[in-house]
């Protein structure tokens, strides 16, 4: 039925950038095999999961939307994959992002931009804008994006589905094509908050392969909802992200999701974060510094797009004409400003005081978890925008980040919940929970659904 659905929309859609139907069958197959055996690997077994394409699947493509690996086929598994595939998922495709997941719309493909499946006309948002329209199209039934400032919640939220970032660390980054490593995390994006449970419940967990990786206990997610279910939280309204709400058409859903908590006996209290001011020009100097490193790899030498035409005397030259042909414009921005702000003489002013306005942040979190179980804010400014809108405006487009960067400056898990309609689009509701508290988050979120 699914394949069925993806022939049906994806010409319109265009969320996948390969998708191979007789692998996809051919796991199926295998898995309604184990199920007449009466050996099923459990829930998610035959299950189609849609992939992000900036993560690691043994024997097929990984092109991070990037001319750079246009032709590059993973030789591994990333450990989100691994553990997908022992649970008996049916690895379904590779979907659109912003090109290395840089930016906010997947207008930063290589390749296509992915339509908003409520609005055609529209950006799914970014930059797992292929998982999140999969999902709202029917063409996946669960789906993994990654999440670096916003990346999973911000599209769920533009699609009306569900999309989780976990708490950094609880999560391997191990096959996950590296952006701004302190920062990045894969996250399942879902239909419903008790699907996404699942999905979280088996990617999640210590990796050795990831030095990141934190040892924890992660409580049955499942279990945890039911049991929470009748629990009345205490719910925190940061003050800075509510400034503007009376001039913001999208916020009306998001103050009806807040009444039905206090409508459950939630004590609904403001709270404040007083660095969110500073969140967006810290993400933007720590992200690009990273990425400027991590990119150095793509070098036209070992696994990616080589030039053609290169001075054959100067090695230098084979990565600069490389490099100018395989990455895109925004990618090639990011790595100059990250460059910028890491090189000597500019390294205390930019990049240390932005590490250290980071810990502020951090500690903006620390403070609010004391008075409250969770913050309840909007997902995005606004909903799904038309496509081009803010394409040739990089500033307006970074800034659109900004109540989705912070979770990950203090790596706190967060995630988007579909609660209304603005001018019929849907509207986002974000919670963002303590660091490990994901069975909390996702409780708080099932009471609305
Ligand atoms: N929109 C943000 C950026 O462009 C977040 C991207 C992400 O989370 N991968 O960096």
């Amino acid at each position: 039925a699914t394949i069925a659905r993806v022939k049906a929309v994806e010409e319109k859609v265009g969320a996948f950038n390969s998708f191979d139907e007789s692998d996809a069958l051919a796991q199926a197959e295998a898995s309604d095999a184990r199920r007449s055996a009466g050996k099923s690997f459990g829930p998610l077994d035959g299950i189609p999961v849609g992939i992000k394409d900036n993560l690691a699947v043994n024997g097929q493509p990984l092109t991070c939307s990037s001319k750079m690996l246009e032709n590059f086929v993973s030789p591994y598994d990333a450990t989100c994959i691994e553990k997908l595939k022992s649970q008996g998922a049916v690895l379904w495709g590779r979907l659109n992002l912003d090109e290395y997941a840089m930016g906010s719309s997947t207008e930063n493909s290589a390749f296509k931009t992915t339509s908003n499946p409520w609005d055609l006309e529209r950006i799914p948002g970014g930059s797992s804008g292929g998982s999140a329209a999969a999902i709202a199209a029917g063409q996946a039934v669960l789906a993994l994006g990654s999440d670096t400032g916003g990346s999973i919640r911000q599209p769920a939220s533009h699609c009306g589905i569900v999309g989780v970032k976990p708490t950094y660390g609880s999560v391997s980054r191990y096959g996950l094509a590296a952006f701004a490593s302190s920062l990045d995390q894969v996250g399942p994006m879902a239909r419903s908050v008790k699907d996404a449970a699942m999905l979280l419940q088996a990617i999640s967990g210590h990796d050795e392969r990831d030095s990141t990786s934190y040892r924890f206990e992660q409580p049955d997610l499942l279990a945890a909802i039911e049991s929470n279910s009748g629990r009345k939280w205490t719910l925190g309204l940061p003050k800075e992200y509510f400034a503007n709400a009376e001039n913001t058409p999208a916020m009306e859903p998001i103050l009806k999701a807040i009444d039905f908590y206090r409508s459950l006996g939630c004590e609904i209290k403001e709270v404040s974060l007083p660095h969110t001011d500073y969140a967006v020009a810290t993400y933007y100097i720590v992200a690009t510094a990273e990425a400027s490193s991590n990119l150095a790899r793509y070098d036209g030498i070992r696994y990616t797009h080589r030039a053609e035409k290169f001075d054959a005397k100067d090695s230098v030259d084979i990565y600069c004409q490389s490099r100018a042909e395989g990455f895109g414009e925004e990618v090639k921005r990011r790595i100059i400003l990250g460059t910028y702000v890491l090189s000597s003489g500019y390294y205390d002013a930019y990049y240390l005081k932005a590490q250290k306005v980071r810990t502020l942040i951090r500690r903006d979190f620390e403070n609010a978890f004391k008075e409250v179980d969770a913050l309840l804010t909007p997902t995005s400014p606004s909903p799904a925008f038309k496509k081009g809108e803010k394409a040739s405006d990089p500033l307006s487009m970074y800034l659109s980040d900004i109540y989705t960067i912070s979770a990950n400056l203090a790596g706190i898990p967060g995630m988007s919940l579909p609660c209304g309609y603005s001018d019929g689009l849907p509207v986002g509701l974000q919670i963002l929970g303590k660091p490990f508290k994901e069975d909390e988050m996702l409780s708080i979120a099932n009471q609305f659904e």
